[in-house]
């Protein structure tokens, strides 16, 4: 039930970000968490956040940010906000993805 509650606020409040970079149209999605961004790949099943770290080691699937962003997959993206960047912008806005996960 916890870790529902924390999906149903992550959807509601609109916390999935996909920043899209033209023209080339690579993304990088995002979750902000309660202290931290959160850096996505969902075709690797992937996130940056402990709790995929530690779900994975216990063979579990996803954490609640991954789980998020697949029910908002399924409501047709209506909790995802898209924010949009040009190529030249990618390489410094993915610096600053990583270094905000050691914070
Ligand atoms: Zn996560």
């Amino acid at each position: 039930m916890y870790e529902l509650n924390k999906i149903n606020l992550i959807l509601t409040e609109n916390r999935i970000k996909v920043h899209v970079f033209n023209p080339s149209k690579r993304k990088i999605w995002c979750v902000v968490g309660e202290q931290n961004e959160y850096w996505l790949d969902q075709s690797l099943n992937f996130c940056s956040c402990k709790g995929y770290y530690f779900t994975r080691l216990n063979q579990k699937m996803s954490c609640y940010h991954l789980k998020s962003v697949e029910i908002a997959y399924k409501n047709k993206n209506k909790n995802i906000d898209i924010v949009e960047f040009t190529d030249e912008e990618y390489d410094g806005f993915l610096l600053s993805v990583i270094y905000n996960l050691y914070d």
